[in-house]
């Protein structure tokens, strides 16, 4: 910005000079009154000076007001799910990010485009080496990998955010020439099928405030950045899956974590350069840095290594031991860990936790409360079997990863508390679907877009997702749910999966399909509503109940209350009205509707009081 208004007076003060000069010697005033010609340039590069400071002081306030907007809905978000809260939800810092183009922002619109499947090439190694500079908020980056094309091309396009300016991009050593529009940097480049090409990118942070646009920070208070922040070229993020070698230089004092093991670290003068490395293939590359107390803790299924702000650091022993009990209970559940070890950063600022590869990045306030935020703690750990080794894949891609982290945290949830731990769960599910509905249009699970996470995608996708989840376990029963998780796990694992993997292979686990319950629950918006009511014939009742919009089937449990105390009946809801005859004594006065939350409502009513 600094070096553009320079540049700007310059020229400004070139043109004023000359135009000067032209207007006077056209008015033959230039020979006779000099000092006159100087006094008035004299003003007009005063003038143009001005303009100039004036031009970059309003570009300077137009991005401090996209910051604090952005800082403002941080807080809002963080003040909305404080995961320092036993039970709350994760807020919506997904392992499925934001887009490679703009995205239709009219719910029901979105269509699977490229960026939701495997696109035309695939990074099979990356290989990068950066600078990061925590005051000036920037850093420098060489990025080196390979790329395979899946069919034959004429044109490559990475994804990287316009807050980064590429200087040089080689392929197979000989330069090229690109176009970084938006998000994307593309260049023409001819591959067959099979064949491998590789690309070398330098480029730097072109702006200097401490938030990326996504909410990463590059800052002495600590950096963190995710792939959400398009701070590396790369394909697609739901298409990356390659090993890793990533070197950091960051100031003395700082260490910088990442996927992987650190295989070295070299001290320099000033600076400190941290080697990592993950054989094992990663998701996205993610990072954090700051000044840490280090510890680690391998008595459990998992090594597992803190990297905590020193104030922080008597929490670590505490923080491992429960992460250890997550681990244990999600092997036995959904296959073995996948990776060599789990690595634990804080990091400031960010509402909440994020789950990359093998890497947990947890806010500092999840540290300061006393208790340990383990709701939070097992949807962002559950997030390294679903989003990173299972890595979902087209529209509806949140229901595999968001979900499915969820409903395993309110499963490790019952684990530690039983039953009831199990309803009050079901609950929170319930009223946080009821009220995020309030966010924006509802729609179908499976037409949601992961790249478009705006209005109602966290009520639908995280809430309602897990709940139908929980409603899949009720149907199928629990021997067939584990099989069916453990399976999926197993067969998608190191690979990626879409929503009809997973309905194909619920079908194959049941022995016969379930098409009617993913239709009723991920292919059309909503959940049921229904209402009750009671016409007495004799020593008999006659329920009815009414289901508004289209009706849902299914096996409903109905309690119900009369003279003679609580009875139980299974209603078998199949079309818009259903009716049961019942046995009663006296009057009834009250039937409550799936007393076991088996299913989710769109209203809160399940009482009916006679
Ligand atoms: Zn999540």
């Amino acid at each position: 910005m600094m070096l553009s208004s320079i540049v700007w007076t310059a020229l400004a003060a070139l043109a004023a000079i000359s135009i000067t000069i032209r207007v006077l010697r056209g008015l033959r005033i230039g020979q006779q009154t000099p000092g006159a010609a100087l006094c008035v340039a004299c003003a007009l590069l005063i003038l143009s000076a001005f303009l100039a400071r004036y031009h970059a002081v309003q570009k300077e306030d137009a991005e401090r007001r996209f910051h604090a907007g952005l800082e403002a809905r941080r807080q809002r978000e963080l003040a909305r799910a404080d995961p320092t809260k036993q039970g709350t939800p994760s807020p919506p810092a997904v392992t499925t990010p934001a887009g490679i183009l703009p995205r239709p922002l009219e719910p029901g619109t979105h269509r699977e485009t490229p960026s939701h499947r495997a696109g035309p090439v695939r990074i099979v190694d990356y290989a990068l080496d950066l600078s990061l500079f925590p005051d000036r908020h920037s850093l420098s980056a060489r990025a080196e990998f390979t790329v395979v094309a899946r069919m034959p091309i004429d044109r490559i396009e990475l994804a990287l955010s316009p807050e980064f300016r590429v200087h040089a991009l080689h392929v197979n050593g000989a330069p090229v020439t690109f176009l970084h529009t938006n998000d994307l940097v593309s260049f023409p480049y001819r591959l067959r099928e099979g064949k491998a090409a590789t690309l070398a990118v330098r480029y730097s942070r072109r702006v200097s405030v401490p938030l990326l646009r996504a909410g990463d920070l590059i800052d002495p208070r600590g950096i963190y950045l995710r792939p959400e922040s398009r701070w590396y070229p790369s394909v697609g993020e739901l298409d990356f899956h390659a090993p890793l070698r990533l070197s950091a230089r960051v100031p003395r004092g700082m260490t910088v974590v990442s996927s992987g093991q650190l295989v070295r670290k070299s001290v320099e003068a000033s600076t400190v350069t941290f080697h990592w490395e993950s054989i094992v293939p990663v998701r996205m590359i993610c990072l954090a840095a700051g000044r840490y107390a280090h510890s680690r803790n391998a008595d459990g299924p998992v090594a597992i290594e803190t990297f905590l702000h020193p104030n922080h650091a008597s929490r670590a022993r505490a923080y491992q031991e429960t992460v250890q009990r997550i681990v244990r209970f999600y092997a036995s559940r959904f296959g073995a860990y996948p990776y060599p070890k789990l690595t634990i950063a804080e990091i400031p600022v960010f509402p909440g936790g994020y789950g990359s590869t093998a890497l947990l990045l947890l806010t500092e306030k999840s540290f300061a409360e006393k208790e340990i935020p383990t709701h939070f703690l097992a949807h962002e750990i559950a997030h390294q079997w679903w989003g990173n080794h299972v890595a979902p894949q087209g529209l509806g891609a949140g229901w595999l990863s968001e979900a499915f982290a969820e409903y395993s945290a309110v499963l490790y949830q019952e684990h530690a508390g039983g039953p009831k731990a199990l309803q009050e769960a079901l609950a929170g599910l319930e009223a946080r679907y009821q009220t995020r509905l309030r966010e924006g249009t509802e729609e179908a699970i499976a037409e949601t877009d992961p790249y478009d996470q705006s209005g109602a995608y966290e009520g639908t996708v995280y809430y309602k997702g897990a709940y139908v989840l929980h409603s899949l376990r009720c149907l199928i029963g629990e021997e067939q749910f584990r099989r069916l998780l453990r399976l999926f796990a197993e067969r998608y694992g190191a690979g990626t999966a879409r929503i009809a993997d997973f309905e194909a292979l619920a079908g194959e686990v049941h022995g016969k399909p379930l098409t009617w319950f993913f239709d009723q629950w991920l292919r059309r918006p909503g959940a049921p509503r229904l209402r009750v009511s009671v016409a007495k014939d004799g020593p008999r009742a006659r329920l009815t109940v009414a289901q508004e919009g289209a009706p849902y089937r299914g096996e409903m449990q109905l309690l119900v209350t009369d003279g003679a105390g609580k009875t139980r009946h299974t209603l078998h809801l199949d079309g818009s009205l259903t009716r049961l005859t019942i046995p009663v004594r006296g009057t009834i006065t009250r039937v409550e509707l799936d007393p076991d939350r088996a299913w989710l409502f769109h209203t809160p009513q399940r009482v009916h009081s006679l």
